[in-house]
């Protein structure tokens, strides 16, 4: 109940206003537009030189881009590329199975194995670009240690 009035009392006018650089030596960090770091990680590429490879086998992200050597291992994709994957992979299988069953009413066993397949085949295509995707918003935004100078 006191927490509020004791953080205003505390609060000097002079405390509210942020520090104002003074001339043009201030140094910012260079910029890092998104979306040409998301395009990269979805290619499977370094966010900062798009070159080198983001992946060593099929999901494990290289300490270092083998290129440009941008660290990054900084990432925290967790389970956000799954969570994509499962997001659009099932936006289109369920209208595609509602389809397919309203229109050619198929054999239960041909159905279940075709949907399978795509949903199969679609989920191993979509997660290490969606990776990539989050891993170079991450490295732009400079989230959890992509901010830190090296
Ligand atoms: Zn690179």
């Amino acid at each position: 109940m006191t927490d509020t009035h004791i953080t205003e009392r505390g609060m000097t006018p002079a405390q509210h206003e942020a520090p104002r650089p003074s001339g043009s030596s201030v140094e910012l960090p260079e910029d890092r537009p998104t979306k040409p770091a998301m395009l990269r990680g979805f290619r499977r590429r370094c966010p900062n030189c798009g070159e080198g490879h983001m992946f060593q086998g099929y999901l494990k992200v290289v300490d270092r881009c083998p290129v440009c050597r941008e660290e990054l291992h900084h990432h925290r994709a967790d389970d956000g590329p799954a969570y994509l994957t499962i997001l659009i992979v099932g936006h289109l299988l369920a209208p595609l199975i509602h389809v397919g069953f309203t229109r050619f009413r198929p054999e239960p066993l041909v159905m279940a194995t075709v949907f399978t397949v795509l949903a199969v085949a679609m989920s191993l295509y979509l997660l290490p670009r969606l990776k990539g995707l989050v891993v170079g918003i991450q490295w732009s935004r400079r989230m959890h240690g992509f901010g830190k100078a090296h």
